[in-house]
């Protein structure tokens, strides 16, 4: 005897005249985005954007040259960074992941170049073997992913080496110094990542998915499936939402799995099938649980995100940060200048009969281009600094430190200690520096 399985019934379509497309499809914004995010990846190094400068031990940001002394605002900027990217995950969950993270960007660019390779292949030897398509495809694979992990490795080395000298080590295969070793083996590594690894590395390796975890709370912004339940249900089990899934999940389980990063291709896909028969998708953007048709009716703070405190908070924190970092900017100087007495010798008496205090000097050019700096002394009558020259010439990241005299004729008043004060000012600052400072000379005794 035979056992018949009990056929599972098929979801029942009611098919109604097709509805026009959704106002908002996500994937050509979401590429839009990603080319924005790709251009500033490769820009910022080359414009001074962001880069550190590991052998120089220089920070650039936002065109500025900050050296590692001027730690306070690279440590500033830095936690800018991370809070705009913390805040954004407690406020949209893993929308970083899919619409801003290098990873993702190629990890998908280099999926389009394997599909562009199979179908070239498919076209240009439409009556060739299985094999020698497969060999084609795979040729044009390797070949573009192989040309775009030098680029792109380039790109990344250049934001720790200066991107001149990284060219000039590239030009001249050179797998020998640090800085050449480091861009082999960059490139390795973006190759094996973009040809095997891809997506995977953000399930398996990438801490920060995880992180993000514990910063969503009941407000943040998650990508929901929104059905009714058995003859009112309206999914008609197409599994397209499935199939566009690069993370391989189904978010018609749960809104809460932490390997959706909430990249939107479920909501176009389930639109694009829904739309056909009549009815609008099954999976939306949503402000946590809020449905999406209340959402619509709430006020515009509450639709741009800012649902709670926290939020409300989270923005005066970045107002905070960055008003601080601009002020910091704003208030640096372009050239260092630090004057400080030399007491290890009280004074000299120079052969001509002046007195000699020593000075230790030091000038910081923190500019790209060449700078001046004139020093000069008030309050003491006829005083000098021996220097080599005045004004000193400082090439662009040049430093000049050293201890000089300071000269004065001996002035009979009856005093030893004199107050002056010692200004610098550049060419390249508004403002002068100015150092209050003591010049001693012997006390003539009765
Ligand atoms: S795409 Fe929409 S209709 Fe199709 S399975 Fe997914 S949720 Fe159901
Ligand atoms: S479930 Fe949807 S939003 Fe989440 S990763 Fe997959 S396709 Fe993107």
């Amino acid at each position: 005897m035979s056992i018949q399985a009990e056929a599972v019934p098929k979801p029942k379509v009611e098919r109604l005249p097709a509805l026009p497309p959704p106002d908002t499809i996500y994937r050509p914004i979401r590429k839009r985005i990603h080319l924005a995010f790709f251009l500033a990846f490769v820009a910022a190094p080359f414009t001074n954007l962001m880069r550190f400068d590991i052998p120089r031990q220089r920070f650039y940001f936002a065109g500025f040259e900050l050296w590692i002394s001027e730690f306070a605002i690279i440590f500033f900027a830095l936690m800018l960074l991370m809070f705009v990217i913390a805040a954004s995950a407690i406020i949209h969950g893993r929308v970083y992941c899919s619409y801003a993270c290098p990873q993702m960007i190629f990890s998908e660019w280099s999926q389009d170049v394997e599909r562009w390779a199979r179908r070239s292949a498919q076209r240009w030897l439409k009556s060739a073997s299985a094999d020698l398509k497969k060999a084609l495809e795979l040729g044009l694979f390797y070949g573009v992913l192989a040309v775009a992990s030098v680029f792109l490795a380039f790109v990344f080395t250049s934001y720790f080496i200066e991107p001149r000298d990284l060219l000039g080590r590239l030009v001249h295969l050179d797998f020998v110094t640090v800085g050449g070793i480091t861009g082999a083996t960059v490139t390795l590594i973006t190759f094996l990542d973009f040809t095997l690894v891809r997506q995977k590395f953000c399930t398996t390796v990438c801490p920060y998915g995880y992180i993000q975890g514990m910063f969503q709370d009941k407000h943040t912004l998650l990508v929901s499936y929104v059905d009714g339940v058995g003859e009112a249900k309206d999914c008609i089990e197409c599994k397209k939402c499935v199939r566009v899934c690069e993370m391989g999940i189904d978010i018609r389980d749960s809104p809460f799995q932490i390997e959706c990063i909430h990249c939107g291709d479920c909501i176009d896909a389930c639109e694009d099938i829904l739309r056909k028969v009549g009815k609008p998708g099954l999976i939306h953007y949503t402000w946590g649980e809020t449905p999406k048709a209340v959402a619509l009716l709430e006020p515009w703070y509450l639709r741009w995100g800012f649902r709670d405190a926290k939020r409300v908070v989270i923005l005066l924190i970045l107002v905070f940060y960055l008003t601080g970092l601009g002020l910091a900017l704003s208030l640096r100087r372009p050239v260092l200048v630090e004057i400080n007495p030399d007491r290890s010798t009280m004074f000299k008496v120079l052969d001509d009969g002046r007195i000699a205090n020593l000075i230790r000097l030091k000038l910081a050019n923190r500019t790209g281009k060449t700078a001046q700096v004139r020093l000069w002394v008030e309050g003491l009558p006829g005083a000098d600094l021996a220097l080599p020259a005045n004004p000193v010439v400082l090439k662009s990241g040049e430093t000049f430190e050293r201890t000089v005299e300071l000269r004065a004729p001996y002035v009979e008043n009856g005093q030893d200690v004199h107050h002056i004060r010692i200004l610098a000012q550049s060419d390249a600052a508004r403002r002068s520096d100015a150092e209050d400072m003591t010049f001693i000379t012997p006390l003539k005794r009765k």
